[in-house]
């Protein structure tokens, strides 16, 4: 009786590593479609490297929670649907150009 009560934890701990594993794999899948949607690389300097998605207007905060309740996949997957829109509205920068660019928009502001 033991044993089987042994065997049925290890097939659930079995299944929970499996799901988790793919999850994860899902979610790599669609993060990496939407890069690749967006061209993989920064738009200002072309790295490849620690990319972030980038409102072209701004406001992507407020988007992200209001549409999408701080969702990033429920981002992602939206945009994967709406090409064209996504094309629109974001790129993707390296860290440096984003921080760059949020410095740039502080200095608008301030005018
Ligand atoms: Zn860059």
């Amino acid at each position: 009786m033991r044993l089987i009560a042994q065997r049925y934890k290890e097939r659930l701990y079995l299944r929970m590593y499996d799901m988790n594993a793919y999850e994860r794999e899902r979610k790599q899948k669609i993060t990496l479609a939407f890069r690749t949607l967006l061209g993989d690389k920064c738009a200002v300097c072309g790295a490849t490297e620690q990319l972030e998605c980038d409102h072209i207007n701004g406001g992507g905060k407020k988007e992200r929670r209001e549409v999408f309740g701080n969702d990033r996949m429920k981002m992602f997957r939206y945009y994967l649907q709406h090409p064209d829109e996504a094309k629109e509205k974001l790129q993707l920068l390296c860290k440096e150009h984003n921080h760059e660019k949020l410095m740039d928009n502080k200095e608008w502001l301030r005018r």
